[in-house]
């Protein structure tokens, strides 16, 4: 997942046939395409949600075709970033409606550049062209009335970027979170735009207030996770914010904080994807700032 001086966004050659995964009845996942795009399938047609990293869209596509031949009515984005959206051509190209939240499609027609974060470079990208960009647009809330569910957008303002919506599938109990849960480690916190780990960790309480113990939650990366996965992530998060202001409030320069390892230990699913010094840049950049 990661070159030298370079953030990669994960992908890798899975083949078509393991790259879905039945979430429950209707509703599947597809994964390794760089996020987890939802794909949920009626006799209203298909829709889905976030479209993995650009170099992935026709296998998306593909996949898609090896569990529905319906057509793709909806295209939902849970926020702005190059490897949610990077399919969203391809996937419209037959009349599916592209929604995400306004700020999303208002990062999407700029350039995306954030600066060097512990020593890692994210490359530059540019804005993307108009078939790309979300064509309905909410502020706040949506709900959408398809194949005899309602799928509900809910904005969570300054978490991860100030464009992230979870959707909520209301009869099936299914959440795809975006990136407002990783279950496979650290979060990235975009503080340069509109982040923040108090913001991140509230939306976090919000969705598990949503939750109930069958709620299925899908997260933007990782394997597919529940209500106590979420409350677990976020006592990883209070307590990886708690050690590193102990250690700022201690005069201790970012250099010190990274030797001092803060969030050792703290993330219980394995080894993080993101390592842990981009997780502490950023936090100790966001709340040294205050
Ligand atoms: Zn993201």
């Amino acid at each position: 997942m990661m070159s030298i001086g370079v953030h990669a966004f994960p992908q890798n050659n899975t083949t078509n046939k393991s790259a879905s995964v039945n979430v429950t009845e209707g509703i599947y996942r597809i994964k390794n395409f760089g996020c987890n795009t939802a794909v949920m399938t009626g006799d209203d047609g298909v829709l889905i949600i976030d479209t993995g990293v650009k170099a992935a869209e026709l296998k998306t596509d593909s996949v898609i075709k090896t569990i529905t031949n319906q057509p793709v009515r909806y295209i939902l984005n849970t926020h702005f970033h190059l490897d949610h959206v990077g399919g969203n051509k391809e996937l419209s190209d037959n009349g599916g409606v592209i929604v995400a939240q306004q700020n999303a499609r208002q990062r999407m027609s700029t350039q995306w550049k954030v600066p060097t974060i512990a020593g890692m470079t994210y490359p530059v990208i540019p804005p993307y062209s108009a078939e790309y960009l979300p064509k309905v647009c909410f502020q706040d809330s949506i709900a959408i009335y398809f194949n005899n569910d309602t799928i509900q957008g809910i904005h969570f303002p300054n978490g991860h970027s100030d464009s992230d919506v979870i959707y909520f599938f209301r009869k099936a109990n299914v959440i795809h979170a975006g990136d407002l849960f990783l279950s496979n480690g650290f979060p990235v916190i975009d503080i340069y735009y509109g982040g923040s780990i108090d913001g991140y960790i509230r939306a976090v309480d919000n969705i598990i207030r949503l939750c109930d113990e069958r709620t299925i939650i899908i997260p933007g990366h990782g394997a597919t996770s529940d209500r106590q996965g979420l409350v677990d992530y976020r006592n990883m998060l209070s307590a990886a914010r708690a050690q590193i202001e102990k250690l700022i409030k201690e005069g201790k320069t970012l250099e010190e904080v990274i030797a001092a390892d803060p969030t050792k230990d703290l993330f219980k699913g394995g080894k993080s994807w993101l390592p842990a010094p981009m997780f502490i840049d950023v936090v100790y950049k966001e709340l040294s700032r205050n």
